[in-house]
């Protein structure tokens, strides 16, 4: 993992809306999410088709569904908890994960976003999956495996943006 110093951008002003590639699913959120967490997991290498998975945890309170339909794929996550995986019936975007032990969370897919240009990691984690050349902001958390719990993972999204 190649830690590079950037100026991060200011959070945007909520709520903020995203949506799938289609525009059938469509979404918001009306508070800053807990953490913009990458994880590097050969999964998510596979499930995005690309290097990481980058994603915003939101209680599911500040998440309001607006349109759309899901298809739901289940997984078992590295850290060995089930997850459903809910994708645009129309287009088959991947819009969230959505964890069966906490129904109180949404791992929203941040490439998703309408704009997403701010979302850079506060956390990275199972680095020692990730393809070389990774990269992490001087001042997000990095960790192997999972070995951080996520209010490890959100403690370090309020240090650096505050509360
Ligand atoms: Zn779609
Ligand atoms: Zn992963």
């Amino acid at each position: 993992m190649i830690r590079i110093d950037i100026s991060r951008p200011p959070l945007p002003a909520f709520p903020i809306e995203g949506g799938c590639h289609c525009g059938a699913v469509r979404y918001r959120v009306i508070a800053p999410p807990k953490c913009v967490n990458a994880c590097h997991c050969t999964d998510c290498q596979r499930l995005t088709g690309s290097s990481h998975g980058l994603f915003l945890h939101v209680p599911a309170v500040d998440m309001e569904r607006l349109s759309g339909s899901y298809d739901v794929f289940r997984r078992t996550g590295g850290s060995g908890n089930r997850i459903n995986i809910e994708r645009c019936t129309e287009c088959g975007s991947r819009m969230w994960h959505l964890p069966e032990a906490s129904p109180e969370l949404v791992i929203l897919c941040a490439g998703t976003l309408d704009d997403a240009s701010w979302a850079v990691a506060t956390s990275h984690i199972f680095v020692e999956e990730a393809i070389a050349g990774a990269t992490a902001a001087s001042d997000a958390l990095v960790v192997e495996s999972f070995n951080s719990t996520r209010p490890a993972l959100w403690q370090r999204f309020t240090d650096i943006y505050g509360s």
